[in-house]
């Protein structure tokens, strides 16, 4: 039971290599994650991590840790691969490595698609591979996109895009505070690295680093004092997650 006036806020974080496709490094992983992971810790959020297939190859023991710190895997693609270019055939292929990959080291059933681009008509597909929640729409590109069924998959769109998260305080409180539930926020282990000498775009490097940690710290704060209960996006959908024996 939620208690009276109590929204559910959902923490997400996309891990892939370092700003695709502008990085081709991995410091996200090896120094932003410790980061993030030591902050949900010290906020007692449990989290969504979206993974790709070729992340957890490279890097089981961090998707290990991820777990055993008591957050939710989810997939991110395999290669992040843009779904939006991709052909029935490539996506299926997309999802089978990804799902078999996961799928070797714990229950997956979240998905996310990488630049949040996910065609409609591949939505069946993940409800095929066992997918129970699908946060691959946006409502910053779509600001009609509602939370919604298809076949077993619930869709749950993501709130706001990253950076806006490192927008001065004020704007973004306000916009914090103003979302529809379940209020979807999501962040990338690369923006806790600093990265603000990077040839990146702007939107990608501004307050990258001990800025972000902070600027996510207030945010989960402001959250919290609306009221917000956080949770993993797979309790939406009421499964829990096992650890593959
Ligand atoms: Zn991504």
């Amino acid at each position: 039971m939620r208690a009276p006036g109590s929204t559910m806020a959902c923490v997400t974080v996309d891990m892939e290599q370092d700003c695709p496709p502008y990085l081709k490094t991995w410091r996200g992983v090896t120094e932003g994650t410790p980061v993030l992971l030591d902050l949900l810790a010290e906020e007692q959020v449990p989290a969504t991590f979206f993974v790709t297939g070729e992340l957890a190859r490279r890097f089981p023991d961090t998707v290990y840790r991820i777990l055993d710190a008591g957050h939710e895997v989810g997939a991110h693609g395999d290669t992040h691969a843009n779904f939006g270019r991709l052909s029935r055939g490539d996506a299926r292929f997309e999802i089978d490595r990804m799902t078999s990959t996961l799928g070797g080291m714990c229950r997956v059933t979240s998905f996310r698609a990488p630049y949040l681009t996910f065609p409609e008509a591949f939505v069946p597909l993940l409800d095929e591979y066992g997918y129970l929640v699908d946060s691959s729409a946006a409502r910053y590109k779509f600001p009609g996109a509602r939370v919604s069924r298809v076949g077993r998959v619930v869709r749950v769109p993501a709130s706001v895009t990253s950076s806006t998260l490192r927008w001065p305080a004020w704007p973004r409180d306000w916009l914090l505070s103003h979302l529809s539930e379940p209020a979807v926020i999501f962040v990338h282990p690369w923006e806790f690295v600093d990265l603000t000498q990077a040839r990146l775009r702007y939107d990608c490097r501004f307050k990258t680093g001990e800025p972000a940690r902070r600027c996510l710290q207030e945010s989960i704060r402001v959250l919290r004092r609306r009221g917000a209960r956080f949770i993993r996006l797979a309790a939406l959908s009421n499964t829990s997650q096992d650890r593959a024996q």
